[in-house]
């Protein structure tokens, strides 16, 4: 009967891991916002963070990547730094390319290991009880990437519990139009647009939202699994 029981609370952690799903914000835009902007991308990125926190289904970890220049000293003179306390969030000075070329690189630096010249016991003995305490990177296969941007050709459909999504954290009143979708190409990543045209008949032109509706609209569809209800729930209405 134990065993049973112990492979009862296995099958549940298996099924919690399957449901580990992430979510990136791309913070790499600093330099191309004006003093105000960034004061308005950073209250959209604690927006951001208190919808995961009220969710009914939240995404397991938020990823801030490229935190630098003038949004990381905002964030560090608001509320005393709340953001470092921020729960399930992760905050990287790299571009999230390391998302898949930081696993490249524990690799290399794994077998470096094996190859080099044997140390002395001490050394070993020091890094072995150094090596559990490094926290585990995030990191997801280059194709499971995907850029969401207004600019895309491509409409999402569905979000896969396997995928992670890229917002661009950037708060820009329209004035870059393509910056992220060149960005996504660049780093050779998927984009797609959310598909507001499809499920809001009143919204026929492109639609540009800021990064916490559109997080709040991945929250909602993840909840529903459905997008009309998702879109409507977040999205403006023009009067
Ligand atoms: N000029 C920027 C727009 C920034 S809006 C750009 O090139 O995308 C902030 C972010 O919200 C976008 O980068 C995108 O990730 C997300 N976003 C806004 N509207 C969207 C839409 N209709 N579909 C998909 N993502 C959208």
């Amino acid at each position: 009967r134990r065993a049973a029981e112990k492979d009862r609370r296995k099958q549940k952690k298996r099924e919690r891991a399957e449901q580990e799903k992430y979510e990136g914000v791309d913070l790499g835009f600093d330099e191309l916002m004006s003093e105000n902007e960034v004061k308005s991308l950073t209250s959209q990125l604690a927006f951001t963070y208190s919808a995961n926190r009220k969710a009914i289904c939240p995404f397991s970890s938020l990823l801030f990547t490229s935190l630098n220049g003038r949004t990381f000293t905002r964030l560090e003179g608001m509320s005393d730094a709340a953001y470092s306390r921020w729960i399930d969030t992760e905050w990287w000075e790299d571009d999230y390319q390391r998302l898949w070329k930081g696993s490249e690189e524990t690799e290399a630096v794994q077998t470096n290991g094996e190859t080099s010249e044997p140390k002395e016991d001490a050394t070993d003995a020091t890094n072995a009880k150094k090596a559990p305490k490094q926290k585990k990177l995030q990191t997801a296969p280059r194709e499971n990437i995907v850029y969401l941007t207004a600019d895309s050709s491509e409409e999402l459909t569905e979000l896969k519990e396997d995928e992670t999504y890229i917002i661009g954290g950037i708060c820009d009143h329209n004035r870059y139009k393509n910056l992220c979708l060149k960005k996504s190409e660049d780093t050779n990543i998927r984009s797609a647009r959310l598909p507001i045209s499809t499920y809001l008949a009143e919204l026929k032109t492109r639609k540009v939202l800021t990064v916490n509706q559109t997080f709040e609209i991945l929250l909602k569809w993840v909840e529903t699994r459905d997008w009309e209800q998702a879109l409507q729930a977040v999205v403006p209405k023009r009067k």
